[in-house]
């Protein structure tokens, strides 16, 4: 288990995503090790308070030099509002981390899926790295719920991936105006999936997430293990 610290880390880089979401690099003071799946906090210093907010890694836990964040902008909340606000590129933040519950290191099934809903999948992202470089992964399927086409994030890694034979991914778009993608909901596109001896990752906001644990209950597999990231 990699040990908690505190430290300072400094926003290298960052880059859009979508409409409303961004990637921050962050370039830690010292070495930062981590299981994919673990989540920092972090201190921004606002008009002589100290913001904190949680933010899941979405980088590759190969790397401990930099990491990247996945963030979305929440229009009535108090600190995402403030990064859009300004340019914090060179900015110096206090951290804590990597926290977490070693998400990756208790996923050990051949068959793991990925399940995140919106920002969600930035988290999904360093995961679906760390599987990949199992030998004995069998199969991965990630899937992405996202409100439009706009917002897919990281489609361009996820659409890379989707080459190794192993891996299946999928995206689903709420807007249903649209008809590229299946729309509505993720749970509304599992059919086809054989949950038993899996691995469930689900991570996103508490109700989406609960919502398709309830579904995929349902479905009774046998041998599957949730794991369950909620964004509150
Ligand atoms: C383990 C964990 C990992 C996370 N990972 C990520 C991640 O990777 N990416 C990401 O974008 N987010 C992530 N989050 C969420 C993140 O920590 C923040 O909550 C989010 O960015 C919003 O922060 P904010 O300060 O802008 O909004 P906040 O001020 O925290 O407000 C959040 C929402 O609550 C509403 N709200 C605030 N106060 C009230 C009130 N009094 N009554 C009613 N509603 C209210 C606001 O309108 C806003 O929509 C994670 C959270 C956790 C717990």
């Amino acid at each position: 288990m990699n040990p908690i610290k505190q430290l300072a880390g400094t926003i290298t880089r960052v880059r859009e995503l979508s409409p409303s979401a961004r990637e921050y690099t962050i370039t830690p003071s010292e070495p930062f090790p981590f299981t994919a799946g673990a989540f920092v906090n972090t201190f921004f210093e606002h008009n002589g308070k100290t913001i904190r907010r949680a933010f899941s890694i979405s980088s590759s836990d190969s790397d401990t030099n930099t990491f990247t964040l996945s963030i979305r902008l929440s229009l009535q909340g108090e600190l995402t509002p403030l990064l859009w606000e300004r340019d914090f590129t060179g900015e110096t933040i206090k951290l804590m981390g990597p926290l977490g519950l070693n998400t990756a290191d208790k996923m050990q099934a051949k068959k793991i899926y990925l399940f995140g809903f919106g920002v969600g999948a930035g988290v999904v992202k360093s995961l679906a790295d760390h599987m990949m470089r199992r030998s004995e992964l069998v199969s991965l399927t990630l899937v992405t719920g996202n409100r439009t086409i706009e917002e897919i994030l990281h489609k361009d890694y996820f659409d890379i991936i989707a080459t190794d034979p192993r891996v299946t991914v999928k995206y689903v778009v709420s807007d249903t105006n649209q008809t590229i993608y299946p729309d509505g909901y993720i749970q509304n596109h599992i059919r086809d999936y054989d949950f038993n001896n899996a691995d469930i990752y689900i991570c996103g906001q508490g109700v989406a997430c609960n919502a398709l644990q309830t579904v995929i209950a349902n479905h009774q597999p046998r041998n599957c293990q949730f794991f369950i990231e909620d964004f509150h």
